[in-house]
């Protein structure tokens, strides 16, 4: 368990993934080239940790990059729905712009609290930019802050998936695509 000859479809290849980001990445740093209070990126640990290190080396305006915990799903595939903030920012956001980077939204569980959260540190703007996006499964709606925009990398149907740093018990993060694993593996 673990390798790639558990994945039974790819859905995005390492090359889609690769020009998707750069799009991304070309689209935001047009968004905020004027901007002029310092912008913070903040990862969602772990699954977020490839997708963040990619685009941030294609953006084209300064940065400070941290990190969040939120631990909502334990080692099965569906969300508790109540997630808790294990590990919070070092960076102080208050009176800054703040780009959340997500690997995935699901049930939007995650980023509701977390906006909440940066919201009520004082950030100036919340934006979310989510490698990838299940809306079929929203079940709640979640505002950003300020001027702040959603990003996108792909529409995700509904499978559960894994690789670029989305997980299935903690292992599969480190293959550099996207894919479903084999039925025979949640047994
Ligand atoms: P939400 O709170 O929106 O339901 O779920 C958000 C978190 O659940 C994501 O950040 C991600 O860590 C995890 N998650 C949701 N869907 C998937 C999926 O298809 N695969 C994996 N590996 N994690 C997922
Ligand atoms: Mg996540």
């Amino acid at each position: 368990m673990g390798s790639e000859s558990d994945i039974e479809r790819i859905l995005w290849t390492e090359e889609e993934i690769s020009g998707r980001v750069g799009e991304l990445a070309a689209e935001i740093s047009a968004d905020f080239r004027e901007v002029s209070p310092p912008v913070v990126v903040v990862g969602v640990a772990t699954g977020a940790f490839l997708f963040l290190a990619d685009i941030v080396r294609k953006m084209t305006f300064p940065v400070s990059v941290d990190f969040v915990r939120v631990e909502s799903y334990g080692s099965g595939t569906e969300s508790s729905g109540r997630p808790r903030i294990s590990c919070d920012l070092k960076i102080d956001v208050k009176g800054k712009h703040v780009i959340l980077v997500e690997d995935i939204v699901d049930t939007g569980n995650t980023l509701s609290c977390l906006i909440s959260h940066l919201e009520g540190k004082g950030a100036c703007s919340v934006s979310v930019c989510s490698f990838l996006d299940k809306p079929a499964r929203r079940k709640v709606h979640f505002e950003l802050v300020g001027e702040g925009k959603f990003y996108r990398g792909f529409e995700c149907p509904d499978y559960f998936v894994v690789g670029y740093g989305m997980d299935y018990a903690e292992l599969y993060r480190n293959l550099p695509y996207v894919g479903v694993l084999k039925p025979e593996m949640y047994e």
